[in-house]
């Protein structure tokens, strides 16, 4: 199939491929910058809906946990209010105040503290452990407050058993409203780590629960030196309660590291729950995507660039070549005056304009005097230098641009001279005979005024009517005339009754 002649014309441009060589890969370079920013957000997406999930199923379990864990102390609580359980035996008491829920998997201790700070009841054990309390900061947060509800304490480690644990506790208060002890129940931080060590969350991923004063209860990855620290003055710690739930990027105090945190409150409790992604983890994949996209496409980029590029410079080289050839196709080489070709061409144009503007236009054509003797006598070569010679001689002879000196012959040249009438074309000639007159082969030891020429002058020619050929062959005739006449003088054709209602004629007439 043919391409348009536009387009066709378009892809032989070498500007086009230049063009091409670079917007292509400019193109190529947006197109895939976009997608991989869309790439980017998409693990963004990605990883905020993973945080946002697991955040919800962790608050939810831990929520739920904690409220039946409430709902024993608050039995305890209660069942502590029956007159009755004075009267009956240690046994028995411990059956009464303690659901079954005191032996579950995570339960630390659930004991009844007596306002001294005593052990008075014991759900695990009977008799009772021995212990004081009253040093503990839930013993003396009650002691002093009667509205606390369900506190919840920092993390401690068990004067019973040893392990860490989170102390849960409820204010008993005696019937005139004074204090008279706490129900302490602590869970095992193991429930958390336990909870937390399912889930992967990447190679900097955590998840961390903190009270709401700042102290951190549990983290994942778990390391001994994290629990119980406050991190109250932390920048992220103050988003964290600012809002009930919520996510940003922000950086560690602990570590420096950037993540992405997403952080809600554990139900209605003091606690605060964040899953902390890491933005290298979160970036990592799409790293490793963008690195093998981006090196194909610049790649692909390069060889597009190079190639285009490359192509158009040839095609530039090409049309560069082309114009010399052409302009060599017009040149004469001996001599580098326009050729026969070139002057038809100028010749007619100039013909055409003359017809057109009735403006006069004159020629001359010139051929050397017994030319073969130099031959003859010097050889060729010293003929071209006598050649050479002339055509200086004829370039020096005229000045406006729009004249043309060219070799049409072996030592026969034409003057083209647009706009010139006969006398102008008379002085040209005049000027030819004498800077031909001074012509010397110094190396033939040619001297001035052995060279001659003779002139043929068709002159003044214009509008409509006569044919360049005509012209030409009208100065022909005069060269013939000059030749006949004696050689080295110029001979004048008139191209008589100019114009369109009368057909060309000539006569030639001596200058
Ligand atoms: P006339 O005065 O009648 O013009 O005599 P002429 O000898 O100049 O004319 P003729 O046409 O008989 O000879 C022209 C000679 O010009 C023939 C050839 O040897 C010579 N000639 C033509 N072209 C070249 C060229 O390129 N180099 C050289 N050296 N000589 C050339
Ligand atoms: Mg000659
Ligand atoms: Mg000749």
């Amino acid at each position: 199939m043919d391409l348009p002649p536009r387009l066709a014309k378009r892809l032989r441009s070498a500007r086009t491929w230049i063009a091409l060589g670079v917007l292509a890969p400019l193109g190529m370079l947006v197109v895939s910058g976009l997608m991989l920013l869309d790439l980017r957000r998409d693990a963004w997406v990605q990883a905020e809906q993973t945080s946002k999930n697991l955040l919800q199923v962790i608050e939810r379990d831990i929520a739920r946990n904690v409220e039946i864990f409430d709902l024993s102390l608050q039995g305890v609580q209660e069942n502590l209010r029956a007159s009755e359980l004075d009267a009956v035996s240690p046994a028995m008491r411990q059956l009464v105040l303690f659901d079954r829920s005191a032996t579950a998997r995570d339960m630390g201790v659930m004991l009844v503290i007596d306002e001294r700070g005593d052990i008075a009841v014991d759900a695990g054990a009977l008799p009772p452990r021995k212990g004081n309390y009253a040093d503990r900061d839930y013993f003396r947060v009650h002691a002093e407050r009667g509205d606390l509800g369900l506190h919840i304490g920092r993390p401690l480690v068990s004067r019973l058993t040893g392990e860490r644990m989170l102390p849960f506790s409820r204010r008993i208060s005696k019937p005139d409203g004074s204090f008279g002890g706490v129900v302490l129940g602590t869970l095992k931080l193991a429930y958390f780590s336990r909870l937390f060590d399912q889930l992967g969350l990447g190679r900097e991923g955590a998840i961390n629960l903190y009270l709401r004063d700042g102290t951190r209860i549990m983290r994942h990855p778990y390391e001994e030196a994290d629990i119980g620290v406050n991190i109250a003055g932390a920048p992220t710690f103050r988003r964290f309660v600012s809002a009930r739930s919520g996510s940003f990027v922000g950086t560690s105090v602990r570590d420096g590291i950037e993540r992405h945190y997403a952080f809600t409150q554990v139900g209605d409790l003091p606690l605060v729950l964040n899953v902390a992604l890491a933005t290298d983890d979160i970036e990592a994949g799409w790293r490793a995507k963008a690195a093998v996209i981006g090196a194909i496409v610049l790649v692909l980029c390069g060889l597009t660039a190079t190639l285009s590029l490359s192509f158009g410079r040839e095609l530039r080289r090409r049309d560069a070549m082309q114009a010399e050839l052409a302009t060599l196709s017009r040149t004469d080489a001996l001599t580098g005056l326009a050729n026969r070709r070139r002057f038809d061409e100028v010749f007619e144009t100039a013909w055409a304009s003359a017809r057109r503007t009735g403006k006069p236009l004159s020629l001359l054509i010139v051929d050397a005097d017994h030319f073969k003797r130099f031959n003859d006598r010097y050889g060729h070569a010293v003929g071209d230098a006598v050649l050479k010679g002339l055509a200086r001689c004829l370039s020096a002879s005229v000045h406006r641009p729009d004249d043309l000196v060219a070799r049409v012959g072996g030592e026969e040249f034409a003057v083209l001279l647009p706009d010139t009438d006969v006398e102008g074309a008379e002085r040209v000639a005049g000027k030819v005979h004498a800077m031909v007159g001074t012509l010397v082969v110094a190396s033939a030891a040619i001297g001035a005024g052995s060279v001659t020429v003779s002139v043929g002058l068709a002159g003044g020619v214009g509008g409509a009517g006569v044919e360049a050929e005509a012209v030409y062959r009208a100065a022909d005739a005069a060269l013939y005339a000059a030749k006949e006449g004696g050689r080295n003088q110029t001979r004048r054709a008139t191209v008589a009754g100019q114009g369109a209602e009368r057909p060309a004629s000539l006569r030639v007439v001596q200058a």
